[in-house]
């Protein structure tokens, strides 16, 4: 079967994660804050905090942010669960916004319609978590607009998008976005196994991330609130959590990123590759922006159904039981279970309801090679027009 993606591990990595384990720290050493610094220097940001998992990192950003259970957090249904399930950690109510059928990324229009109408009933979010989808960067600059117009924070969901530039600017660097969340999953750009990062501009912001990340402790003499200099005391300031990210871990983050640049020169080279081989195909291609450079995470196509004979589910498992490891991101967060549960129902959101009708993610990473892009194109034509 060829994955939809998987990571790319070398030598090096390898050897930087053996001379960790044969080392005195295996966690809380310094390799998480060289890894911490590195990524942040990659990205343009001043603030980095390492954690176990992009999950978390999203929790604290959101305690941080002050999010409680008086509060409201959106999203879109277009994401991976973590992106609202943050907002029910802290106890706020989570509520969504429709996407954009082009880009698949948050709908501008939908999100100033919403905006206006949650001021007149006085449910204004306090945090509106934007998902880069696919590695292809939010309009951040237009959400930063109506952020300042309707006073909430932004977190940007970066856990596709390391990596990936609008403007030319860094995702991560934070110039439209209170903080920045990536993730090291190893289906993720570069991995970490498990492990995620939140970074900010903001000191304050950054000061309580670090604290939060870690039981909520602080070990320094400056910010006790009891002045005792002694070397057993330190002081459990906040409820925090246990979130870091082990010495192990960090040394493969600080490894895989050297190779960042390649990793995402060589899937813009897939896609280029696949939208050559697609082209006459009864399927929408990716539309990246012309100021954008995504970072390719996923590459998806949405079927033109009323051009094809077949059904979704026909070509979804043609591809499959053709050893093809399609993959549909996403099904609309508020359709799960759970969030149906808690009152959201088939409806709410159509052009996400509708884009997961037609999506599929077909097989993008590191060394995916012609060939297999080559045999991917005949099955599909062949499941698409016959
Ligand atoms: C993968 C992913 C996450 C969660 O990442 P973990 O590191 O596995 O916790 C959150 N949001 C999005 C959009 C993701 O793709």
């Amino acid at each position: 079967m060829i994955p939809y993606s998987r990571q790319n591990i070398n030598n090096e990595d390898i050897e930087s994660v053996i001379d960790v384990l044969k080392s005195d720290y295996i966690t809380q050493g310094n390799i998480i804050n060289k890894f911490e610094d590195a990524v942040a220097k990659k990205v343009n940001s001043s603030y980095s905090y390492a954690m176990n998992s992009a999950t978390s990192a999203l929790h604290i950003s959101c305690l941080a942010l002050g999010l409680n259970s008086d509060d409201i957090l959106w999203t879109v249904p277009n994401s991976f669960v973590a992106s609202a399930n943050c907002g029910l950690y802290c106890g706020a109510k989570v509520d969504f916004v429709d996407i954009n059928p082009i880009s698949f990324n948050i709908s501008l229009n939908a999100l100033s319609d919403k905006l206006i109408k949650a001021k007149k009933t006085n449910s204004l979010p306090k945090i509106v978590v934007t998902v880069d989808f696919s590695g292809q960067p939010v309009e951040q600059e237009a959400i930063k607009s109506l952020s300042i117009e309707y006073g909430f924070y932004i977190i940007e969901d970066a856990s596709h998008a390391i990596g990936a530039k609008r403007n030319n600017n860094m995702v991560g660097c934070n110039m439209f976005s209170d903080i920045t969340v990536f993730s090291f999953h190893p289906v993720k750009i570069v991995t970490t196994a498990e492990g995620g990062m939140a970074l900010t501009q903001n000191k304050e912001i950054a000061e309580k991330i670090d604290l939060l990340r870690g039981h909520g402790i602080t070990k320094n003499y400056k910010n006790y609130e009891k002045k005792i200099d002694e070397h057993w005391y330190y002081e459990q300031q906040y409820l925090g959590y246990n979130y870091r990210l082990s010495e192990v871990h960090s040394a493969l983050g600080l490894s895989q990123l050297n190779r960042l640049d390649e990793f995402i020169g060589y899937r813009n080279n897939v896609a280029k590759i696949y939208d050559k081989l697609l082209n006459d195909l009864p399927i929408q291609l990716p539309n990246i922006e012309s100021v954008n450079y995504s970072s390719f995470h996923l590459y998806v196509i949405r079927l033109k159904l009323d051009k094809i004979k077949k059904s979704y589910n026909e070509i979804f498992n043609g591809l499959r039981n053709n050893g093809i490891g399609v993959n549909l991101h996403y099904l609309p967060i508020h359709l799960h279970p759970f969030y149906r549960s808690i009152g959201f129902k088939v409806g709410d959101f159509p052009e996400s309801e509708k884009y997961s009708n037609e999506a599929i993610s077909l097989p993008i990473f590191f060394e995916l090679k012609e060939e297999e892009q080559d045999y991917i194109y005949k099955k599909l034509k062949d499941l698409l027009i016959t």
